[in-house]
């Protein structure tokens, strides 16, 4: 199975992801973390990279598409993978199928998790990361336990101000290749408002048809 998952931040997309690889035993690409992790290791990359995220701006395409080609091609992945905030940009989304096309696989679908803008912000402010396992967690909708809250993460772009740059990033320039995955007949859209369970359900349900 490789999949791509799509939607705007706060959308759940690593909420999901966490969930499915399970599922499906395949690897969950996040580019996010992967940028926060060359951060967090001091790497050139990371140094490139800095200045972007804290802003809620995007990372330069030749940054990005270079990270993700290379994970894409390690052996864990030749059996599938689940990406998830990649592709965020038309030459992102073209460089992907060039390098798909040239390795000889093809994509099975891109699923789109629906959240309106108005969700967004309280969804982004109120998200904790828990950096010992990955789990996400909101102090509202889904609070961590007592016993773990001193060690959970609020991402320096999950500010009411960066989230609403990332939102107008999201309908600029990652909303444009949802057409070309229509196009191709790839794109599932499902509603992401709800538990992460009722969503998982939604999606689990999208991807049997
Ligand atoms: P995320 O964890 O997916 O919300 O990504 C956090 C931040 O990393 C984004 O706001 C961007 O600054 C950067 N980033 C992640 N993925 C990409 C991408 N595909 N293209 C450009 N920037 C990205």
């Amino acid at each position: 199975m490789r999949m791509i998952l799509v939607g705007p931040p706060g959308a759940g997309k690593g909420t999901q992801a966490q969930r499915l690889v399970d599922t499906f035993q395949i690897p969950h690409i996040s580019s996010g973390d992967m940028l926060r992790a060359a951060v967090k290791e001091g790497t050139d990359l990371g140094k490139a990279a800095d200045g972007f995220m804290k802003a809620g701006q995007l990372v330069p395409d030749e940054v990005v598409i270079g990270m993700i080609l290379e994970r894409i091609a390690k052996p864990d992945c030749a059996k599938g993978f689940m990406l998830d905030g990649f592709p965020r940009t038309i030459p992102q989304a073209e460089a992907l199928d060039a390098a798909m096309t040239a390795a000889g696989v093809t994509l099975d679908v891109v699923l789109m998790i629906e959240v309106p803008d108005a969700l967004i912000v309280e969804r982004g402010v109120g998200r904790r990361n828990d950096p010992e396992t990955g789990r996400i967690y909101h102090v509202k909708f889904d609070p961590p336990p007592p016993e773990i809250a001193d060690r959970l993460v609020h991402r320096k772009d999950d500010t009411e101000e960066a989230i609403t740059k990332r939102l107008t990033y999201y309908h600029d320039w990652t909303a444009p290749i949802l057409p070309l995955y229509e196009q191709k007949g790839l794109l599932r859209r499902v509603d992401g408002v709800g538990t992460p369970d009722e969503v998982k359900a939604r999606i689990t349900a999208t991807l049997a048809n």
